[in-house]
């Protein structure tokens, strides 16, 4: 049977675009399908954006700091609209790099929402496509639990569009969104509570690594407040529908905000997909079920990123889609190793981790010991700012290999990617101790542990 095309993909973010780019570059005949920007999550609401606005709010501890260091300064403003536009425009630019990108790889651009018919063939607005292969990358969309007033909340995808700045705002849940997006509105002036239902924010990290920087949000001026769940949400004035909200919490307190973020994690983006039509599995939360190629249920069909719903990384979804290039092309089955994955968390101190924590390693029964310190950066001797950064490394006593890196400090996402090639490469606490550190800075830390 002759398709209309080799490839047909769905969604035009991270996953998708390579994909598609690659295997275009490769001759295969590739149609993309995005009903919103092109670049996805991460390019238009999420990982970029999201450090803009960082950078943004870093300002506003830098002002204070930099009195320290002589500099006088006053009548300093925030114009939050400035920062939204400028934002815009230049994701704006992204966008249009994207669309070149695919243009000039000869990848067709189709403008809306696909949906299936069969394991071959999908529908945008009305008209059918039909395909040797297609790749769901549709990735993932903000979770909000249902309870009475969660219409009131919004969700990091308003974040980046909001018409003005509250004055007082509660974010809601303790992961990576939650902590980026509370320091963000922390250090744009905003006074933010931070509410986590469970003992301690950020699960899954290494456990001194949350209490530290729980510690240290709390320093920045985030208002952390573990062991609190919401209850309901209500309208101030039940006339103004964009006034202040009433929170009122499980602990019976209730209290008034401006703005509530619900950042309570991300499902898979399933929903109009129609995957039953193509005879598509799902698991929990709607993720389409893969097996090592990312092949779903439907032999013609595949699946990789988010909406998988395995490790929701942008740059794991680039990956991922050049592994599958390489199944396809090379017939090489997919080796990419989930394990030892660097990842930040651009909160405020930012958090940079790679390999297991404490936790993990005992979990795993291996014999291992701790390296940690924790000081103040020598930018705070003058900045007058009482910050402290945190690190730590975990090294195997089998082989003395690093097995974990985790830090929490100025800077942390860049120093942590250089310490995921050493421990990807093997490299043990001796390799680390034959290095010499860039002097003087906090990464140094890390190779003068003893
Ligand atoms: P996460 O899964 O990281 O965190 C969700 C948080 O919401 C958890 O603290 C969870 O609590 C809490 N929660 C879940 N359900 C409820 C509920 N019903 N009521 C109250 N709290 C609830 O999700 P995020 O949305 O923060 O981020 C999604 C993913 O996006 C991340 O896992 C990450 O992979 C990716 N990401 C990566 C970034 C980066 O690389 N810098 C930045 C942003 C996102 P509990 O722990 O108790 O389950």
């Amino acid at each position: 049977m002759a398709y209309q095309y080799d490839l047909f993909v769905i969604g035009a973010g991270s996953g998708g675009v390579r994909a598609s780019r690659v295997a275009a570059s490769k001759g295969y005949k590739v149609a993309v399908a995005e009903g919103s920007a092109l670049g996805g999550t991460c390019v238009n609401i999420g990982c970029v954006p999201k450090k803009l606005f960082v950078y943004a709010s870093e300002y506003g501890h830098g002002f204070d700091e930099a009195a320290g260091f002589g500099w006088k300064h006053e009548g300093v403003q925030f114009n939050w609209s400035v920062l939204r536009d400028n934002k815009t425009q230049e994701i704006e630019r992204l966008n249009g790099i994207y669309g070149n990108m695919l243009g000039n790889a000869g990848v067709e651009v189709i403008s809306g929402f696909a949906r299936f018919v069969d394991a071959h063939t999908v529908e945008v607005d009305g008209k059918t496509y039909t395909a040797e292969r297609i790749l769901i990358a549709v990735g993932a969309k903000p979770f909000i639990p249902t309870f009475t007033g969660s219409d009131l909340v919004v969700s990091s995808n308003e974040m980046f569009y909001l018409e003005s700045l509250p004055n007082k705002a509660l974010v809601v849940g303790g992961g990576y969104i939650a902590v980026e997006f509370a320091g963000i509105l922390n250090g744009l002036g905003v006074d933010t509570a931070l509410a986590y239902r469970g003992e301690q924010l950020l699960r899954g990290f290494d456990q001194d690594v949350r209490e530290f920087a729980s510690e240290e949000y709390k320093k920045s001026g985030i208002d952390v407040r573990l062991n609190t769940d919401v209850e309901r949400i209500e309208l101030a004035d039940a006339t103004n529908q964009n006034g202040a909200r009433i929170v009122h919490f499980k602990d019976g307190r209730s209290e008034e905000f401006g703005l509530i973020l619900y950042a309570t994690g991300r499902v898979p983006n399933v929903g109009s997909l129609a995957l039953e039509k193509a005879g598509i599995e799902t698991g929990k939360n709607g993720a389409v079920i893969v097996d090592n190629n990312f092949t779903t249920s439907a032999d013609s069909v595949f699946a990789l990123g988010d909406v998988t719903d395995r490790v929701q990384l942008t740059p794991v979804a680039i990956k991922e889609a050049m592994a599958l290039i390489d199944y396809w092309f090379e017939g090489k089955d997919n080796n990419f190793d989930y394990d030892n994955i660097p990842t930040a968390v651009f909160s405020q101190p930012a958090i940079g981790t790679v390999g297991l924590s404490e936790q993990e390693a005992e979990a795993r029964g291996i014999d291992f010991r701790v390296y940690q310190t924790d000081f103040r950066a020598m930018k705070h001797t003058l900045s007058g700012g009482t910050s402290r950064s945190l690190m730590k490394l975990l090294v195997n006593n089998g082989n003395d290999k690093v097995i974990g890196a985790h830090m929490v400090g100025d800077y942390s996402g860049e120093i942590i990617q250089g310490l995921g090639i050493a421990i990807k490469a093997g490299a043990t606490k001796a390799d680390f101790d034959a290095t010499v550190g860039v002097h003087p800075t906090s990464a140094e830390e890390f190779v003068t542990f003893s």
